[in-house]
């Protein structure tokens, strides 16, 4: 079993990422990625590589595809490469820009969150949306995350802004430039027709893209052959990963995905070979 795609505290999730890799150890995960939004920082407190469960350094890219959510995963990076810091920074100012701006947009709503009260909870991390919600849940202003989506923070609801303004080809590209594989997140959410996803995918495929995450919980069984179906005619990998964020989103576990999956090596193999091109 793995699961490659998982937050931290040092995004949105609940655990810390030594937590994470016990966690990870504890449920015997062969293989886990730590995919913060938008940062790296968890690999400053693990370090990628070891066994049971082997560490994959990763990253999760917000990209700007509005009103879609677009996030481009990367595998296999050097935490530290410039190229990608510097791509990171820049992520970094934009989601801290858009909070202060979903924290007046509450405000002016006359609901009990702030930008204050979301930063106290994320702590050193990076802060987006489920903070707000979360701080939205504990002053009883909504009874549940899904609800201050729902009704406040989801895309074209009051309080709602876009995030980021990185092109998928430049997150692609940094993501290469630190010797990674760059990998399509959870197909669903962009919210194509399938023949439109058919042509996109094509398109970021001539632009770089190393695979598509078929196995993913909200996946129905057609999304996902229809997406593992897509990703070999395209000659892109294929992806497993659960999205597991902790206890906010607790019917999520790690290394939860529904069978029938491909086997471990049929993933990790070609993921590794294919940052490996780009050393
Ligand atoms: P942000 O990066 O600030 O735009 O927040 C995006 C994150 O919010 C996603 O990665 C999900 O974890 C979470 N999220 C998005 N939509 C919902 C929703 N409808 N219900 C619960 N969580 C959501
Ligand atoms: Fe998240
Ligand atoms: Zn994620």
């Amino acid at each position: 079993m793995i699961d490659l795609h998982t937050h931290t505290t040092c995004s949105d999730g609940t655990d810390r990422p030594a937590e994470l890799l016990a966690a990870a150890a504890a449920a015997g995960l062969r293989a886990v990625a730590i995919t913060d939004h938008d940062t790296v920082a968890a690999y400053q407190q693990v370090a990628p590589g070891g066994s049971a469960p082997e560490l994959i350094a990763g990253v999760e890219m917000s990209c700007d595809l509005e009103p879609a959510m677009l996030d481009v995963l990367g595998y296999h990076v050097e935490p530290q490469h410039p190229v990608l810091q510097t791509t990171l920074r820049a992520l970094h100012d934009w989601r801290e820009e858009r909070n202060v701006q979903i924290g007046a947009r509450l405000q002016a709503l006359g609901l009990p969150a702030d930008y204050a009260a979301a930063r106290a909870l994320a702590g050193d991390g990076e802060l987006g949306r489920p903070h707000f919600a979360r701080v939205l849940l504990q002053r009883g202003a909504v009874e549940s995350i899904s609800e201050a989506f729902d009704r406040w923070l989801g895309s074209g609801k009051p309080a709602y802004l876009p995030k980021s303004r990185l092109t998928i080809g430049e997150a692609i590209d940094s993501i290469h430039a630190a010797g990674g594989a760059a990998v399509v997140a959870h197909p669903c959410f962009l919210r194509l027709a399938d023949t439109a996803l058919a042509r996109q995918l094509r398109e970021w495929r001539s632009l770089g893209l190393d695979g598509l995450e078929v196995h993913y919980p909200e996946h129905t069984a057609r999304q996902r052959q229809l997406y593992a179906e897509l990703a070999t005619a395209l000659g892109l990998l294929i992806t497993v990963g659960s999205d597991y964020h902790g206890s906010i989103k607790p019917q999520i576990t790690l290394g939860g995905l529904y069978p029938p999956l491909p086997a471990d090596e049929a993933v990790l193999d070609p993921l590794r070979a294919a940052a490996e091109r780009w050393r």
